[in-house]
């Protein structure tokens, strides 16, 4: 399956060098392009909105959730400064 594909390989990318992490980056958008699959909630917040890089929490990003009663996850790419916010849904909606 395509899809578990590219969850293993930005799991890999998350857990190895910065020589390897573009391969594996680049490869799971490649396949996620080639089958027009959505990219999961899980993975898309590893991406800058801003500078489009692969961020991994906690080095390239900061990571902080809200206390509001929106649930929302406050992410600053720590490569180009870039702050935004993603709500956080409780539901799944497909
Ligand atoms: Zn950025």
């Amino acid at each position: 399956m395509a899809l578990q594909r590219v969850y293993n390989l930005l799991d890999n990318a998350l857990h190895t060098q910065d020589f390897f992490l573009n391969d594996h980056v680049t490869t799971a958008k490649k396949i996620i392009t080639k089958y027009k699959l959505k990219m999961p909630f899980e993975y898309k917040i590893l991406f800058c909105k801003n500078c489009k890089r692969f961020i991994v929490p906690g080095r390239d990003s900061r990571f902080r959730i809200g206390k509001s009663r929106i649930k929302a996850l406050r992410i600053t790419c720590k490569i180009c400064g870039h702050t935004y916010r993603k709500i956080i849904k409780t539901k799944h909606d497909a």
